[in-house]
């Protein structure tokens, strides 16, 4: 049964050359950073892709840099963690592309503030973003692929879902309920077909942490010293790891996270103490 619906999906059976051939792909939050280099390699697989971000000239830029480099996309500008908009999205992709094959919720908010300090509508605003969003695309997508008995979801998550961060609840607390919404959804909807998947990166160089280092709320070097790699993450590095994930040769791999994180999360010295060696 298991083998059944396994057949002909096999890494054994595809060309990894063009691994998304075929697909069609929504990346949320893909006018910048980790989304948009995701969207660019899933195109560059042969993806026909949808981008998407709150400001919808802003993905639409990234679609027409992909179809000047001989892609196919569109851009589909709206706000995730609205039900209607989301609504939106995917009846448009649908209509342009007639498919709906991989959707990756990337799109994402942090919020660095005192937990004392925090009120109800900053509380809220990063839940919606971050956790109500890819709630609300795998729900509209996930029927649609539950229909038709194949899909590959994949949520951006962080190694924030994990440890504790100060002055950081609320995104901590959104991507730890989006790895719990990863392996829930996964076990549910593994046998009608659609795959679930979450990716944690660690530090990667995007305007999110820029921003913060410039505004010295993370120190560079500090920062280095607890990542094994040496080195902070690149988008491309976490878009290669998401290219294998929602391919059809991670078939097999199912409410799993991947982190990509340079060993940050397996990294054991503690950096305070000192310990060098
Ligand atoms: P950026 O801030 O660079 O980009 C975020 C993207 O999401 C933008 O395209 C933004 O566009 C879009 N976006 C934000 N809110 C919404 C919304 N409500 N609806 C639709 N689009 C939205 O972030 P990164 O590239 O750094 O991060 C991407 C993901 O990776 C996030 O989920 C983040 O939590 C996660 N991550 C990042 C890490 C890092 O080190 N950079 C580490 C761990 C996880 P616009 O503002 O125009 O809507």
């Amino acid at each position: 049964m298991v083998q059944a619906s396994r057949a002909g999906r096999g890494p054994e059976s595809r060309d990894t050359s063009l691994r998304l051939a075929d697909r069609v792909a929504i990346v949320t939050g893909s006018s910048r950073g980790i989304g948009r280099t995701i969207a660019e390699r899933f195109a560059q697989d042969g993806a026909r892709v949808v981008t998407n971000s709150r400001h919808a000239l802003e993905a639409q830029a990234v679609a027409e840099a992909i179809r000047g480099r001989g892609g196919e996309a569109i851009a589909v500008g709206c706000d995730v963690a609205r039900a209607s908009d989301v609504e939106t999205l995917a009846a448009a992709t649908l209509n342009a592309y007639g498919q709906i094959d991989i959707l990756v919720n990337n799109a994402g908010i942090q919020l660095i503030r005192p937990s004392e300090d925090l009120t109800e509508a900053e509380w809220s605003a990063v839940l919606a973003t971050n956790l109500t969003g890819p709630f609300l695309c795998c729900r509209t997508v996930g029927r649609y692929m539950l229909e038709r008995g194949r899909g590959a979801i994949l949520n951006i998550s962080s190694v924030a879902s994990r440890k504790g961060f100060p002055m950081r609840a609320p995104y901590g607390v959104s991507k730890a309920g989006l790895e719990q919404l990863t392996r829930t959804l996964a076990s549910e909807w593994a046998a009608r077909g659609v795959r679930v998947n979450a990716l944690a990166p660690g530090y990667v160089e995007t305007d999110m942490i820029r921003q913060r280092l410039e505004a010295g709320l993370l120190d560079r070097t500090c920062l280095l010293s607890r990542i094994p790699a040496g080195e902070l993450g690149r988008p491309e590095d976490v878009a290669a790891a998401a290219t294998f994930l929602v391919s059809d040769e991670a078939c097999y791999v199912n409410g799993a996270t991947l982190d990509v994180d340079g060993g940050w999360s397996a990294f054991g010295h503690s950096v305070s103490a000192g310990i060098t060696r």
